[in-house]
């Protein structure tokens, strides 16, 4: 941020004023905290030339709504967490997603960066690799990816924002719907895989996510 203020200083940067409200976000609870986060930087050049321009807020959006009982733990447990984020006001800015020597800023060289701190060793950077390297369509190489971090929306995530609607499994409709039930263990998944054993001579002798995944068949 200090860098990001020093430009603004160097470059002389003017804050619009907002004529109608001096903060732009509160936290609309009874101790109140206001602060005015959203700026518009000009140029004092480009002000004489649109002399007569103004900004003006927006009313403020009152999207707050109390907290259902389930909800609670969450909530506590995110104000934990933040609790532990420390924003270091000392520590100078430094660019982490580098750009390649020919290519310059790519979607590769952000998979690069996102990818910097898995272990070359780990599970998860083998899956990545034999994943995104095979011939099949994007949406399902995001589907299988998503399906292997687990967050692929099944009934037993959404009961968490959405309690009392049904969590049983949609195709046999005997167990609770997690990606786990619905892709390995639901009779209806089981069957499935066991055509595959038959058709392509693969290995379904798996029980759980975790063993699916080790054998490779998914992919
Ligand atoms: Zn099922």
């Amino acid at each position: 941020m200090e860098m990001f203020f020093d430009w603004i200083a160097e470059e002389g940067l003017m804050d619009l004023p907002i004529s109608n409200k001096n903060f732009t976000w509160s936290n609309l609870w009874e101790d109140l905290s206001l602060a005015k986060l959203d700026r518009v930087l000009i140029d004092p050049e480009w002000e004489e030339t649109f002399p007569m321009c103004s900004l003006r807020g927006l009313p403020w959006a009152h999207v707050r709504r109390n907290l259902k009982d389930e909800e609670v733990d969450s909530y506590l447990s995110l104000l934990e967490l933040l609790q532990e984020v420390a924003v270091d006001h000392g520590r100078l800015d430094e660019i982490v997603w580098s750009p390649k020597p020919y290519e310059g800023f790519s979607i590769r060289s952000c998979y690069a960066w996102l990818r910097r701190d898995i272990p070359a060793t780990s599970i998860i950077a083998r899956k990545y690799k034999e994943l995104w390297g095979c011939h099949i369509p994007l949406k399902v190489k995001a589907f299988m990816w998503t399906l292997y971090l687990d967050k692929v929306l099944m009934k037993l995530h959404i009961v968490t924002w959405n309690p009392g609607i049904n969590t049983t499994c949609a195709l046999c409709s005997v167990k609770e719907e997690s990606a786990e039930h619905l892709f390995v263990r639901c009779v209806v998944a089981r069957r499935v895989w066991g055509w595959l054993e038959e058709a392509y001579g693969m290995n379904a002798s798996f029980s759980t996510a975790e063993e699916l995944w080790a054998t490779g068949n998914a992919l």
